[in-house]
């Protein structure tokens, strides 16, 4: 049975609307496989786990801890399929001077688009799904939770988890990102086995994460970059927002964390290029020396 393990941070536990704070937890079953080439219509080379069985939706959380210092920064596009009333009296689930200081550092990194973001800020989904210094991935529709009590999220039925990411798709397509990635980030990180069956067949791998930054809802630049200072290992995967109204010291984190990894030897580098290093790592290739 898999389960999500639920150390929620204190700036989890304030609110909802952006819950993708959520916990490192390694739910049974569900670790990392080895993978086939591409198995996506919409990326064909993108690189992908192998689904387990019955064709179940693999997880990815972290890349290979010894192939040296890579790290992948990720940032959830967060704006929840209700909050269409708020963003039109100027609450901002976009943060712009983020995405441009990530230019400015030359920083690639992943984002994990919702549908309802893709639709309220198209110019900037497509300038992103444009730039190969960002990859985009989708974050759901809705934003809704695909398991029951997730930080509060409204919770979406069995039924439609798999619409709402196909639809999440559409959004981001029609907002002018030709290649969205196969990948797929939970709202709020939370799952069970029925959530990965109900996304099996679409072929994406979902993309957890290792390092909790605690951006969500953080007024404290500063502790949340010595959060992500002590948690990052060679392979990890870091969550961070952009959205400035629910995340406002995302910018001035990476301003500080940038530098500081890259002085202890860290290559930043893209969710994609950790999944391909998990693929080459071991496995059947002829000759290898990975035992079993
Ligand atoms: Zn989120």
């Amino acid at each position: 049975m898999i389960s999500v393990a639920r150390s929620v941070t204190a700036a989890c536990a304030l609110g909802a609307a952006l819950a993708a704070c959520g916990t490192a937890g390694t739910p049974d079953g569900a670790r990392p496989a080895h993978a086939r080439p591409a198995a996506s219509p919409s990326a064909t080379r993108t690189p992908v786990l192998t689904p387990g069985p019955g064709h179940l939706t693999p997880v990815f959380e972290h890349g290979p801890r010894t192939l040296g210092k890579t790290v992948a920064l990720t940032f959830d596009a967060d704006m929840t399929a209700g909050q269409g009333p708020r963003a039109a009296t100027g609450e901002h689930f976009d943060n712009p001077g983020l995405i441009g200081t990530l230019r400015t550092l030359k920083v690639p990194a992943t984002i994990f688009m919702t549908g309802r973001w893709a639709e309220e800020y198209p110019a900037q989904a497509r300038s992103l799904g444009h730039d190969p210094q960002f990859e985009v991935a989708n974050h759901s529709y809705s934003h809704y939770a695909f398991t029951d009590d997730c930080y509060g999220l409204p919770t979406i039925g069995a039924d439609r988890m798999k619409s709402d990411v196909e639809r999440a798709y559409a959004a981001i397509r029609k907002a002018g990102v030709p290649n969205p990635l196969p990948y797929f980030r939970f709202p709020g990180g939370c799952y069970d086995h029925q959530a990965l069956r109900a996304l099996s067949g679409i072929g994406v791998t979902a993309v957890q994460w290792d390092v909790v930054s605690g951006d969500a809802f953080a007024t404290d630049a500063d502790a949340v970059a010595r959060q992500v200072l002590d948690g990052v290992k060679p392979g990890s995967v870091v969550i961070m927002h952009c959205t400035r109204s629910a995340a406002p010291t995302t910018e001035r984190v990476v301003r500080t964390i940038v530098p500081e990894l890259r002085k202890q030897g860290y290559r930043f580098v893209k969710v994609s290029d950790l999944i391909g290093e998990t693929n080459g790592q071991g496995g059947n290739r002829p000759g290898s020396l990975t035992p079993g």
